[in-house]
């Protein structure tokens, strides 16, 4: 077996990784604040997870992993408060849609999405430890994580201490704290917020508590592997270092994963920019889900990503060519020949997949094995596919989609309008097909491919030449 290698932001170099549980990996993911419609760029994180999820259980392993929705913060009650409305009420269509964007990418459900409003709780229990341990302090009617008290605050993001600014979002100024470093675990409550009772009287956790609380409860004191999107580094993930690691004395988790950020057109993201887009956006545009996830997947977590609609383009003719080759082999006759080369070929192939994937997920290198291997089928067919053939491909390809997820399963999201969901082979074998029912007189069978070749947008023009066809 590959050993898989991953690159860990605590310590910043590559290492090997070993669960801390044979066979069993638990895994977190910061996920939404339910503030609005999650855009592409969170998207390139949440696939980035997806792929990792996918990977580990490719190697073998059972995976349990948690991923937070974030559904009480300043922004969210703010909004709530100008539109006269709950936080719940405010945040439930958030929610809906972030679970309808991951199914129309495909992109797992993990075991527990724990909600920040609902583990208020378990945030007391782990404030109250800090407080009693002398790593916190009330002031005003919050309470703030003393900094100073932790020795190894910082390791993670190499901060320089003295560099700290307050986080984004906190703001300092407004309480009293000991130190302008500090961060805020509970909030007291301002006339007409939504409000939780507690020792401090009442108010709202902080952002960095939920994850160390809600982590702890679903995958233990230490866990194996902490992921988010780098501007979660710091301070978020350094903030849950320092809160989990002071109240429970251990490591919080072993290997730290983040993915670099998505860029518009080279640009950030920005709604002043107008490039901000939404899973929605796009597809309303006419565009494939499935070209979307290949894209997102196409480039290394660790690299920034540039969106751009000709890099979509390039995407879609790059699942294009697995489809002509799938199309070709679903109706290739197998012929009596050795059937060694072809089985070499797949072994070959299976092999490049688990061996870039196994280099801290490298998802280009892992499709580049998979379109030499198609490059290398199409040889076959043309030559001459052997006795299993078809099912050795098949088998092989099907292994890597249970990572990549992107073959054409005839169900994708906004497939209809970016082809038909027929590719040109297709539709060739299709009208070659119909000309052959008419030269043999079953017109039924002619008129069945002419009825399926209109559903999917395709016109069929009948000259003295022979049949021509194109898109409606
Ligand atoms: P948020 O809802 O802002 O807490 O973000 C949810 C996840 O998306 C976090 O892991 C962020 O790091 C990640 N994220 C936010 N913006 C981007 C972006 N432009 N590109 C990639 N990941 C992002
Ligand atoms: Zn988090």
């Amino acid at each position: 077996m590959n050993s898989l290698k991953l690159f860990n932001s605590l310590g910043r170099c590559l290492q090997e990784f070993e669960p801390l549980e044979p066979g069993h990996i638990r895994l977190y993911t910061c996920g939404p604040t339910v503030y609005d419609r999650i855009h592409i760029g969170n998207l390139r994180t949440f696939v980035f997870e997806d792929l990792l999820r996918r990977t580990l259980r490719f190697f073998g392993y059972r995976v349990t992993q948690a991923m937070n929705l974030t559904d009480v913060e300043d922004k969210i009650i703010a909004a709530a408060l100008e539109a006269d409305v709950d936080i719940g009420t405010f945040t439930a269509p958030h929610v809906a849609s972030f679970f309808d964007d991951l199914t129309t990418l495909r992109i797992e459900r993990v075991e527990h999405y724990p909600r920040a409003t609902e583990h208020v709780a378990e945030m007391i229990a782990m404030i109250e430890r800090l407080l009693t341990a002398g790593y916190a302090y009330c002031a005003d009617d919050c309470v703030f994580f003393r900094i100073g008290a932790d020795e190894d605050y910082g390791r993670l993001s190499g901060i320089d201490l003295d560099q700290v600014r307050r986080g984004e979002r906190v703001r300092s100024d407004e309480y009293d704290k000991e130190d302008a470093r500090d961060f805020v675990l509970w909030k007291g409550a301002k006339e007409g917020e939504p409000a939780w009772p507690s020792p401090w009287g009442p108010g709202r956790p902080g952002w960095h508590i939920e994850c160390s609380a809600m982590s702890q409860k679903y995958l233990g004191k230490t866990f194996d592997i902490h992921c988010g999107g780098v501007d979660n580094l710091f301070p978020h993930h350094e903030n849950e270092i320092a809160q989990s690691e002071s109240a429970n004395c251990c490591p919080l988790a072993r290997y730290w994963l983040h993915s670099e950020h998505l860029t518009v057109d080279g640009e950030k993201m920005s709604k002043s920019l107008g490039n901000c887009y939404t899973l929605g956006d796009l597809l309303d545009r006419g565009l494939s889900a499935r070209s979307i996830r290949y894209l997102l997947a196409s480039v290394h977590y660790r690299q920034q990503l540039d969106f751009t609609f000709d890099k979509l383009a390039a995407a879609d003719r790059a699942l294009k060519r697995i489809d002509d080759m799938r199309f070709r082999l679903a109706h290739e006759v197998e012929k009596e020949i050795d059937p060694g080369p072809l089985d070499r070929a797949a072994g070959r192939f299976e092999n490049a997949f688990a061996t870039a994937l196994a280099d801290d997920l490298n998802t280009a290198g892992a499709l580049g094995a998979v379109f030499t291997f198609v490059h290398t089928v199409n040889g076959f067919i043309d030559q001459g596919l052997p006795p299993g053939g078809r099912t050795r491909v098949h088998a092989a390809l099907d292994r890597a989609d249970q990572v990549l997820a992107v073959l054409d399963t005839g169900d994708w999201a906004g497939a209809a309008e970016s082809g038909g969901g027929l590719s040109d082979v297709e539709i060739d074998a299709l009208v070659a097909a119909r000309s052959e029912a008419r030269a043999t007189r079953d017109f039924a069978a002619a008129d069945r491919i002419r009825d399926q070749l209109s559903e999917a947008g395709v016109v069929v023009e009948d000259a003295p030449g022979g049949s021509r066809w194109k898109r409606g």
